[in-house]
C-alpha cells in the first residue's frame, strides 16, 4: 500500500505550509493586523446584518454578491478617484483567494508566474497549488537600496522569463516599501501576453502622494489591483478581499470559483463594515503614526528599520534575528520571523503595544545588534 507521501502530488511532497504562529500573547505584532477592536457602532451593523440575512440561510446567497460588489465599486471610486464600475469588481473569501482565482484562471500546468523576492510568502505558495512554476526575481537597485525594484529591472526579468503572470506589491510586504507607476507601466509593457497582478492589501496605510495602480487600469486589460478588508478596515477575520480589473477580466473568474464562494453572512459582514468605512479607517493615522515612531526610533537605537508605507515595519541590523525573536516572545512579544537574515517585521499596532515593543528592543538592542564591520 502506498503511503500518504506517495499519494500526494508529487510537485507538493516536501513542501511547507503558511504558518505564521498563532500564539496566546499580549502583544501580537506579526501578521499585520489592525490591533483596535471593530468600535462599537460597527459590531452593532454587522450583527445586525447577519441578522437580517440569518432567517434566508436555507436559500444560497446571491452568487454574484452585486450587491457587496456595488459597494466595494463605490468604495474604489471615492478613495482613489478613479471611477471604478460594479462589474469591474470581484471579492473572495480574502485576497488570497482572490489571488487562487487569478492563478486558477490564468496560471496552471506548464504557465510561470514571477515575482520579486522578498514579498509576500503567499504568491509562490497559491501559485504552486496549482502547478505553476514560480519564479523568483531579483531586487536591488545600483545606488538604491537592497529592497527596490527599478523600471529597467522589472522590464528585464519580465522580458527574460516570459511569464504568464506577474506579482508586484506595493507597498510591498515585508520590506513596507511602495513602488512607483513606472515599475508597474515597464512590467506591463515587458510583458505583453501576461496578467500583471498588483498586491495592494497595505494601500490605506500608504505615505500622501504614494500612487495606486488603480490609476493605471483605464486602457490596460492585463492589469489588476487587489486589496483586502484584512487590514485597514480591521476585518481579518471576516475574510473578503477583492480586485479592480476590466470587466472581462473579473468576469472570466466565475469559471474557477465555487458557486456561491462568497457567504451570506459573509456579504452582510462586508457590506456593513463598508457602510461604516470611515469608524473602521480612523484607526489608520494613528497607525501610521506609530509606524513611523517605530522606524524613528529602531533608528537611533542603532537598527535598520526600512521606511514603511505599510502598517509594518521590517528592521535589520540585528546579529542573530531567531535570538531577538524569541527574546521578544518571551517577553510576550509576537513579532514575525520572515526569513530574512538579520531582519524582523513588526506590525505597528496601538501606542501601548508600540510602547511595549519599543521598550523591549531598548533593552535588547545593545546585546542583539549586528556587529558592525569595520
Ligand atoms: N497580500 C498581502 C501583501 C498580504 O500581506 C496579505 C496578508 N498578510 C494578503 C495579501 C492576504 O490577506 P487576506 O487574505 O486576509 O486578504
Amino acid at each position: 500500500m502506498s503511503t500518504l507521501d506517495q499519494l500526494l502530488r508529487p510537485d507538493l511532497r516536501g513542501r511547507t505550509a503558511y504558518g505564521a504562529p498563532q500564539l496566546d500573547v499580549p502583544v501580537r505584532l506579526n501578521t499585520n493586523e489592525n490591533s483596535y477592536d471593530v468600535p462599537a457602532e460597527v459590531v452593532d451593523a454587522v450583527v445586525a446584518g447577519v441578522a437580517e440575512v440569518a432567517g434566508s440561510l436555507n436559500r444560497y446567497p446571491d452568487r454574484e454578491f452585486t450587491a457587496l460588489r456595488e459597494d466595494l465599486a463605490a468604495y474604489l471610486s471615492a478613495t482613489s478617484g478613479v471611477p471604478v464600475a460594479p462589474d469591474q469588481v470581484w471579492a473572495g473569501n480574502g485576497s488570497n483567494e482572490v489571488l487562487l482565482h487569478l492563478l486558477q484562471a490564468f496560471g496552471g500546468q506548464g504557465r510561470t508566474a514571477l515575482g520579486f523576492t522578498p514579498a509576500y510568502s503567499m504568491h509562490p505558495i497559491i501559485t504552486r497549488t496549482v502547478g505553476t512554476t514560480w519564479v523568483d526575481g531579483l531586487r536591488g537597485v545600483q545606488g538604491g537600496g537592497v529592497f527596490d525594484l527599478d523600471p529597467e529591472g522589472v522590464a528585464t526579468q519580465v522580458a527574460e522569463h516570459r511569464p504568464h503572470l506577474v506579482f508586484l506589491c506595493s507597498p510591498n510586504n515585508p520590506t513596507g516599501t511602495s513602488l512607483g507607476l513606472d515599475v508597474v507601466r515597464a512590467a506591463y509593457e515587458a510583458a505583453p501576453d501576461a496578467i500583471v497582478v498588483v498586491d495592494e492589501a497595505y494601500a490605506e496605510f500608504a505615505r500622501p502622494g504614494t500612487p495606486s495602480a488603480l490609476t493605471l487600469l483605464e486602457g490596460r486589460e492585463r492589469l489588476v489591483v487587489t486589496r483586502t478588508m484584512s487590514k485597514a478596515f480591521a476585518l481579518a477575520g471576516g475574510r473578503l478581499g477583492y480586485l479592480a480589473a476590466t470587466p472581462e477580466l473579473s468576469d472570466a473568474l466565475r469559471l474557477v470559483r465555487m458557486p456561491y464562494h462568497l457567504s451570506a453572512p459573509t456579504q452582510a459582514v462586508a457590506r456593513a463594515a463598508l457602510a461604516h468605512a470611515g469608524a473602521l479607517l480612523a484607526t489608520v493615522e494613528v497607525i501610521k503614526g506609530q509606524r513611523d515612531r517605530i522606524v524613528a526610533e529602531l533608528a537611533a537605537m542603532g537598527l535598520e528599520p526600512v521606511p514603511s508605507d505599510a502598517n509594518f515595519v521590517l528592521f535589520g541590523g540585528l546579529e542573530d534575528e531567531r535570538a531577538t525573536w524569541q527574546a521578544l516572545l518571551d517577553e510576550g512579544i509576537l513579532v514575525r520571523d520572515v526569513g530574512l537574515a538579520h531582519y524582523l517585521r513588526v506590525t505597528a499596532g496601538t501606542p501601548a503595544e508600540t510602547d511595549a515593543f519599543l521598550a523591549a528592543m531598548g533593552r535588547l538592542a545593545p546585546t542583539h545588534r549586528q556587529e558592525q564591520s569595520a
